[in-house]
Parts: structure tokens; sequence; C-alpha cells
């Protein structure tokens, strides 16, 4: 079996789907790796790396594209490319299905088996292949970052002869794995950190991390069987709103990382709370690809209100820190493929009535194989 890596095509990625620790191990299974010459250095991983790792470099994508077994890349592909993909051949990436039905279609008419990184089922056994979740929590760690360089002010107490400097006061909307490491980011610089999610279980996580929980009774809210929220209603969203816009107005910091699995985002912090925030304070909306959280966040911007807050909508901030988010994207990626690696056959195991693979294989024979993008 042969494994490609082609250049990621979005230009502002800068991760890389496999690193050359993972080529080796793959290389270990039997496996042969091809990367696209250049495809790791926006990650800092140089093609002398892939080589000594055991890969081989290629200068030709077109003629690696329709020859591999499996591809694999961390964005989704080019629509022109999925054509010249080889029949039968496994394409792994993020695919953003909820949103590409037309790059489904193109997936199931070349044949290829389509693996979506969004669709790995949120299980024990599969936590290792989870990219959402580790993608997340860099993204959480470095939304505090940014912040705390755009905010002119320091996190932590400090007590000096010259004074005495009070923490910056950080909140956190929405406690999943971005939220719980910004919240362990912030309260490592030394900020006092309140956070809100809709779903009480996590009051706990919060309160281990040392950060207060904003309690604003909803009603019912809940989770899915998959730990992801529920949708609120619009009374339910008003209360929220309600209760956090004096929580944002004493906030330095506000990071909101709501999201809702394949629907857009839901909007929490409304104009006025924007409005009712301090002159110089930063928000960072995390959820800004799929809709944000934020009225007024735009992506890949940075938004100054006029005597308030600066929005920061900035995609993927999981991309500026590359060594490490390819380094768990790829292992992610590896881990995948060493589960379903069969050493007799020499091949990957399709059978999708295994529940990783019934979860996140969207296409497979020529047909839609997911029940949630069949298109009847
Ligand atoms: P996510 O990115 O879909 O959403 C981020 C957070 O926003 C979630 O905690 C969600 O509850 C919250 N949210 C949604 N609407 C909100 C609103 N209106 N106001 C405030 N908060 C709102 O979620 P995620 O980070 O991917 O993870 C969700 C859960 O799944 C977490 O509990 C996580 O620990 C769990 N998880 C489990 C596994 C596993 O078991 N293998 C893997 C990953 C995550």
């Amino acid at each position: 079996m042969r494994v490609f890596i082609p250049r990621e095509s979005t230009s502002s990625e800068t991760r890389v789907a496999l690193i050359p620790e993972s080529v080796k191990k793959l290389n270990d299974l039997g496996i042969a790796v091809a990367v696209e010459r250049g495809a790791g250095l926006k990650s800092y991983y140089s093609d002398a790396d892939y080589e000594s790792a055991g890969a081989e470099l290629v200068d030709d994508r077109a003629a690696a594209l329709s020859s591999a077994d499996l591809v694999a890349r961390v964005r989704k592909p080019p629509p022109e490319e999925i054509a010249s993909l080889k029949s039968g051949a496994m394409h792994i990436s993020f695919l953003d299905p909820f949103n590409e039905s037309a790059l489904i279609e193109s997936f199931r008419a070349a044949g290829v088996t389509a693996v979506s990184m969004e669709m790995i089922p949120r299980t024990t056994l599969a936590q290792k292949m989870d990219a959402l979740s580790s993608q997340a929590n860099l993204a959480g760690y470095f939304a505090v970052l940014k912040a705390a360089e755009r905010l002119n002010r320091v996190l932590p107490m400090m007590m000096t002869p010259a004074g005495t400097i009070a923490p910056s006061r950080v909140f956190v909307i929405g406690v999943g794995v971005a939220g719980l490491q910004a919240i362990a980011t912030a309260k490592r610089l030394g900020a006092r950190v309140e956070a809100f999610d809709t779903r009480p279980v996590v009051e706990e996580q919060v309160k281990s991390l040392g950060a207060k929980f904003i309690k604003i009774d909803l009603g019912d809210t809940g989770q899915t069987d998959q730990g992801y929220a529920k949708e609120l209603t619009p009374e339910q969203i008003k209360k929220q709103q309600a209760g956090m816009a004096k929580v944002c107005a004493q906030s330095d910091i506000v990071i909101t990382t709501a999201k809702l699995f394949g629907r857009p985002a839901p909007k929490i912090v409304t104009e006025e709370m924007v409005a009712g925030m301090k002159f110089g304070s930063v928000i960072v909306d995390l959820a800004v690809e799929s809709g944000g959280n934020v009225v007024g966040s735009r992506l890949d911007e940075e938004v100054q209100i006029e005597n308030g807050p600066r929005i920061i909508g900035i995609g993927a901030l999981e991309d500026r820190v590359a060594v490490h988010s390819s380094q768990m994207f790829s292992a992610n990626i590896f881990n995948f493929i060493e589960h379903f690696w069969d050493a007799e056959s020499k091949q990957i195991n399709r059978d999708l009535s295994d529940e990783i693979l019934g979860g996140c294989v969207i296409t497979d024979g020529g047909a839609v194989v997911h029940e949630r993008f069949k298109s009847d």
C-alpha cells in the first residue's frame, strides 16, 4: 500500500497531515509513504526530515494523486483533484461534510472511500483518532495567548513597590475541549477565570481547573449521546444573554468556543453585550468558521469597536502552533491507519459495520454510505 501526502491547497494552512515520525511508523507497518516536496515546510518539517524518515519525495503531484492507495491531508481537497484519484482509493481529511454536498458527490462518482475526520465517533476507542479534539485543544490554548498579546494589560496579579496590579478577568463561553484548555491556559497565566456552558455536567470540570462556573438557569438543556450540546430555544438564548451581559462587561478577555455539531454556531454575544464591554478588552471568537458566537466577528479579521473591545475572528487558530497541531493531527491519522490495518492482506479494513468506520466513512464503492449524507 502506498500513502500520499500532498501539500495543502489552502494557502493559509500551515499544518501537514503526516509528520516524519509517523512516516517512519507507517514504514514499520510495511506501508510506503510519498510526500509532495515542501509539504511540511510551513510546519517546520523539512524535506530532508521526511527523506531520512523513509518517505519518497514527489514532484509530480498529479501522478502521485492518481496512483496512491490512500491520500491524507488536513483540509478538504480542491474539487478538481477528486476525479483524478484512483478508484477504490481512500481519502482522509476534514471534509466539512454538512456543507459540501458537491464534494461528497465527486468522491462518490470517483469511487473513492472518503473518510471525514469530523465524523470520527466520540467513543473511548476512537479518541486517539479524534482530530476535532486534538486541534480544538491547541486552538483553545492559542486563543488565550492571542488575546493576551492584544490586551495591553497583564494577566496575573502583580504586587510591586509601584503598586498592585489586579489580575485580568477572562470569561470562557463554551467549555468543551477548546474551552477547557483556554481555562487552563488562562489560569496558568494568572488570570481570574469564569466560564459558562449549557451542559451542566461541565460545572465540576470548570471548578477542578480553579475557575468559577457562572450559573444561569436555562431550564432543560443537556447533551446528545455523543457529548455535544443541544440547540437552545429562542427563550433560553435570551435568558443566557441576559445572564452573561454583566460578566462580559466586567471581563478583559472573552473567549467563545460554543459550537453545535453540524449546524451554525449559536449567536451568544449580542451587539449590546459587545457595546457594554470595556474599551481595550478583547474577544476571541473560536466559532467564527461556523458562523461565529459574537455579533460582528468576521472570519480572519480583527474588528476594533469604537471605545469598546477588539473582536478577533481568526479561523483555525491551531494553525499558529503548526509544529504541534501537525504532530497531533498526524498521530490521529497514523492511529486510524494502524487501527484498521490488516497485516495479512496488507490493506485497510473497510468493514462499514465497524462503529468507527460506519461513523466516519461518507462514500465507498461508488455510493454515499453514510446515513446523514444520503440524498435519497
Ligand atoms: P463543541 O466544539 O461542539 O462545542 C464547544 C462547547 O460549546 C461545548 O461544550 C458545548 O456544550 C458548548 N455550547 C454549545 N452551545 C452553547 C451555548 N449556547 N452557550 C454556551 N455553550 C454552548 O464541543 P467539543 O469541544 O467538541 O466537545 C463536546 C463534549 O464532547 C465535551 O464534553 C467533550 O469532553 C466531549 N468529548 C468526548 C470525546 C470522547 O468521548 N471520545 C471526545 C471529544 C469530546
